[in-house]
């Protein structure tokens, strides 16, 4: 049984003091794997004083040193790509094509991020003025269970390309991969306190990092609702904060799309991480009259779909990651009925012949409007929504009405016809005809799927200060 009692702080492993135990338990298999104590308040104070004492030098430090940083831990995650994938599929069940995404972008995220500071200029003139960008100062870099490696990985890259110290609060509920990518920091040599790791309590570590008045800047990500707590705290010390929040993203696949090909991705995309995934293109948009054809793709690709143990290559979708999770998504199946959508794959309980393991049928609603609840809230779990529509303007209506706007996806035989669809969504992000992101470029929502940007130099820029200096 594995025992994780230690955070991270000032260059060291060193006993937690919180008295708070956790189970790790495999969500395929049902066992506790692992046993975790979680950090309190008191261990979150000692952690942003580690960083407080670090961020003078690291602040100072020069472009090319933090190059050397960010590709020693590039370097040094590659290496541990293994240990983070093992983790990742025993502590939430990951299939195989999710590990390899994210053991690559835990890596990737620090290389693209060295390149964007070769060309980055930390000061300019603008008019009489020299203006030069600082870095903001400590930062506390938050994180949620489902995609903690990467969502730790892209924060860190761009604080510390800023010249920022951190303080990494991942979830509770992932120290597993947590322990996996800290000690890749950890092998990165970074100066002491640079980095520090305290898994513990939103309403404890969390909130300590929210109110502390050490913390300069907070960035945020997870659920919606969380996020406005975070942000209501962090202004009373006026701290900078980005929100990288829940999504309900719309998949268009429009009139002249190859529905061979499309319908097989939308439905990866939808699936992505067991369904477990921010930027799930849950609600997908298909011409009426076309709307016979794709049911029938859904439900011969679906017929295709293994679903099971997420270290079998084969398999596509793993278990959820919790009960919690398990009984969340029940909910959403029976509500779906319950509003008269029509099943077309699916529904409620568990798949055939999965009787342990918190395993759920992937499920897809048709005839769904865009006002029930299985097309307006975030299931966070393999259940998909299609919707009918006449026209392209009413998909492009649809996809813009939701209260989230994290990511879109477009399916189209014409660039161009899609890329005009594009530019009139409500989305951070639109992915045409491929579920593959650009890691240069910005990440992030609108309206309720968050404020502000990571990635890239945007995500450098959200680290650093502008200070105007004028010389007579
Ligand atoms: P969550 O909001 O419950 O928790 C996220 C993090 O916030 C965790 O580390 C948690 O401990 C911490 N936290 C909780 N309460 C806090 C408080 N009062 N003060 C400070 N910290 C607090 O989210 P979750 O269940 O871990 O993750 C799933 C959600 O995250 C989904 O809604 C998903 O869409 C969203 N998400 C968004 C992105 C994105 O990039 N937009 C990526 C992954 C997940």
């Amino acid at each position: 049984m594995r025992i994780i009692d230690t955070a991270y702080i000032a260059g060291d492993f060193v006993p937690i003091q919180g008295g708070e135990r956790l189970d790790v338990v495999d969500p395929a298999t049902e066992a506790v794997i692992a046993k975790v104590r979680l950090a309190n308040r008191e261990d979150a104070q000692r952690a942003i004083d580690a960083a407080w004492r670090a961020q003078p030098e690291i602040g100072r430090s020069s472009k090319a040193e933090r190059i050397g940083m960010l590709r020693r831990l590039e370097a040094e995650l590659a290496a541990r790509a293994g240990d983070i994938a093992e983790a990742t599929i025993a502590e939430y069940g990951a299939p195989a094509a999710r590990v390899g995404f994210v053991t690559q972008y835990a890596s990737q995220v620090f290389g693209s991020m060295a390149r964007t500071l070769a060309d980055y200029t930390f000061t300019r003139s603008i008019g009489d003025a020299r203006v030069r960008l600082e870095p903001v100062g400590v930062s506390a870099l938050i994180a949620p269970w489902n995609s903690v490696a990467g969502t730790i990985c892209s924060k860190l890259a761009s604080a510390l390309a800023a010249g920022c110290a951190s303080v990494i609060k991942p979830s509770e509920f992932s120290p597993l991969q947590t322990q996996a990518v800290t000690e890749a920091l950890h092998a990165a040599g970074l100066p002491a306190g640079v980095v520090n790791v305290v898994t513990g309590r939103g309403t404890d570590v969390g909130d300590e990092l929210a109110v502390n008045p050490r913390i300069a800047r907070i960035s945020f990500t997870g659920s919606t609702a969380t996020g406005k707590i975070i942000a209501r705290a962090a202004v009373d010390g006026m701290k900078r904060v980005s929100l990288s929040l829940s999504g309900k993203s719309a998949s268009i696949i429009l009139d002249d799309a190859d529905l061979a090909t499309a319908v097989p991705l939308a439905l990866n995309g939808g699936f992505n991480n067991n369904g477990q995934a921010c930027i799930a293109g849950t609600r997908i948009l298909v011409p009426r009259n076309r709307l016979g054809e794709v049911v029938e793709l859904v439900r011969s690709t679906l017929a295709g779909l293994h679903v099971g143990d997420p270290r079998a290559p084969s398999t596509i979708i793993g278990p959820v990651a919790s009960p919690a999770q398990y009984d969340r998504i029940q909910r959403y199946i029976a509500r779906g009925l319950e509003q008269g959508a029509r099943l077309v794959a699916g529904g409620e309980g568990r798949p055939e012949g999965l009787e342990k393991g918190y395993f759920v049928r992937p499920t897809v609603f048709a005839d769904v409007s865009n006002d029930m609840d299985i097309a307006r809230e975030e299931i966070f779990g393999p259940v998909l929504s299609i919707l009918a529509y006449d026209t392209e303007e009413e998909a492009i209506e649809i996809a813009n009405d939701s209260a989230y706007g994290l990511y879109a996806y477009v399916f189209s035989g014409q660039r161009q016809r899609a890329l005009r669809v594009a530019d009139r969504l409500h989305a951070g992000t639109v992915l045409i005809n491929t579920l593959r992101p650009e890691l240069l470029a910005p990440f992030g929502g609108v309206k309720q799927s968050g404020i502000g940007r990571e990635l890239g130099i945007f995500g450098l820029e959200s680290f650093l200060e502008p200070k105007t200096e004028v010389a007579a």
